[in-house]
């Protein structure tokens, strides 16, 4: 069994519900288990601002799946969950899930970059996971802990229930 993280955000459809049944079909995969979940946090939007605001969570799971397995479940979930690619990148989305680690592999293939690309910069992903794994190294960037440091997190609020 592999240790992967997965981030979960969504700003429409009411969004905290989006990520609890994201995390519930987390859940449900095959050949895995959710092993914690950190609580869900709001945020401003990210790299196009005109925009409702995000709730993000992260979740770990110890999966048998293989990471490419994964990706695709991961959009599969997406799918169900209404979500249409219409090519905006960092536009409205009902759900997004991505494979922010996954044990300690480094990938770089066509549709798959592990760890992900923006994870090391981005506040709503650090925080989720600082609060689940804190001392968890990134590969190629150090610690959560670490890197939550660095990062303007002012706009990024843990949400009571
Ligand atoms: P973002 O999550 O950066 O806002 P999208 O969710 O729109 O962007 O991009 C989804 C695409 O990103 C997927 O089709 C997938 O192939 C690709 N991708 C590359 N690496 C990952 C990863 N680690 N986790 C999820 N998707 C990834
Ligand atoms: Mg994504």
């Amino acid at each position: 069994m592999e240790n992967t993280y997965i981030g979960l955000g969504s700003n429409l459809a009411d969004p905290s519900a989006q990520v609890e049944a994201g995390l519930a079909a987390l859940a449900k995969l095959p050949a895995t288990r959710l092993v914690a979940r950190s609580r869900r946090y709001r945020s401003a939007p990210w790299g196009r601002v005109d925009q409702p605001e995000f709730v993000n969570a992260v979740a770990q799971l110890a999966t048998a799946l293989t990471p490419r397995e994964l990706l695709d479940h991961l959009l599969t979930i997406e799918r169900v969950a209404g979500r249409e690619r219409d090519g905006t990148r960092w536009g409205p989305r009902v759900l997004d899930l991505d494979i922010l680690v996954y044990g300690d592999r480094v990938l770089n293939e066509s549709g798959l970059h592990v760890p992900h690309p923006h994870l090391h910069e981005r506040a709503f992903v650090l925080a989720p996971l600082a609060e689940i794994a804190p001392d968890l190294d990134i590969p190629g960037h150090g610690s959560v802990w670490k890197l939550l440091a660095s990062v303007d997190a002012s706009s990024c609020v843990r949400m009571a229930e």
